[in-house]
């Protein structure tokens, strides 16, 4: 299996980028985000007690996403592997998942993380409320709270993975075709040592 994690904060394209890869790299794409808004959309109980989370800009409890993600480990047994879009979020998602692809034998071969300043982020998220409906990128303070609890418990994520040389940082700002090459550049270099090793 190849396992990627697509890292960076709120409105950094990870989404755009990763509709784009799954595609190409034929991975399984497990967004917490999503998974988050369809548990919302169906009014289940995990839902109801998220979205009192997400209003507020506020990070997930680690056990509703932990329990989530390894659900979803379970129940594609048969992927080539996984691109994580928006988890780990916290330095306790990040070792849960270690011990999930353990359990399958697995590991992650790289954390993409995309670099993209704070400006030119509140922009880019007030500007996509305008038309995806999400609420939490309608209001400046929900917004201002995401890039808040990124800075705090998910930028450290990226020191974890560091530590095992697998951070590589990507400018974030630019058109999503120079961006998407220079992601699969980095990409197409570490399979091809993931096959010959
Ligand atoms: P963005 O990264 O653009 O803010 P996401 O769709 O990834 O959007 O996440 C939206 C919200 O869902 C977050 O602000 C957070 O409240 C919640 N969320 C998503 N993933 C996680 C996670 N791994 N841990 C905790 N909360 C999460």
């Amino acid at each position: 299996m190849f396992n990627i994690i697509l890292f960076g904060p709120p409105g950094s394209g990870k989404g755009t980028q990763s509709e784009n890869l799954i595609r190409k790299y034929e991975l399984k794409h497990l967004s917490t985000g999503d998974l988050l808004r369809s548990e919302i959309a169906n009014q289940t109980p995990l839902g109801i007690e998220a979205k009192n989370f997400m209003d507020k800009g506020q990070l997930v409890p680690d056990e509703v996403v932990i329990g989530m993600i390894s659900t979803a480990l379970e129940t594609n047994p048969q992927v080539q592997g996984f691109l994580f879009d928006g988890f780990p979020r916290t330095d306790a998602q990040a070792e849960a998942l270690d011990k999930l692809l353990q359990l399958k034998k697995t590991s992650i071969a790289v954390m993409l993380a995309l670099d993209v300043s704070e400006d030119e982020l509140i922009k880019r998220l007030l500007n996509r409320g305008l038309s995806s409906g999400r609420s939490d990128d309608i209001n400046e303070t929900v917004i201002r709270s995401r890039i808040h609890e990124y800075e705090n418990k998910t930028k450290p994520v990226a020191d974890y993975y560091a530590k095992f040389g697998k951070v590589v940082h990507i400018n974030g700002e630019g058109s999503v075709d120079e961006i998407f090459n220079a992601l699969c550049g980095e990409i197409d270099r570490r399979k091809y040592i993931d096959i010959v090793s």
